[in-house]
């Protein structure tokens, strides 16, 4: 098996993870209700998706405690 010559340098370790950092979410927002979305998903919200009704928005659970 391969093995390394030489121990890589701390700077060339960095110069690699210069681009591994995470990019925060991209959000868009609903035409219907204006909440926040993950792009190409239907509104968890009202229900939509591309400015029509494609599913009924969820109703509030009831809480249940199942635990004592
Ligand atoms: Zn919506």
């Amino acid at each position: 098996m391969a093995v390394p010559k030489r121990r890589q340098s701390n700077a060339r370790t960095g110069r690699r993870r210069a681009h591994d950092a995470l990019k925060p979410k991209q959000y868009t927002y609903c035409p219907q209700c204006g909440a926040a979305l993950m792009p190409h998903v239907v509104c968890a919200k009202c229900g939509s998706y591309m400015g029509r009704k494609v599913d009924e928005p969820p109703k509030k659970k009831k809480k249940t405690t199942s635990r004592p």
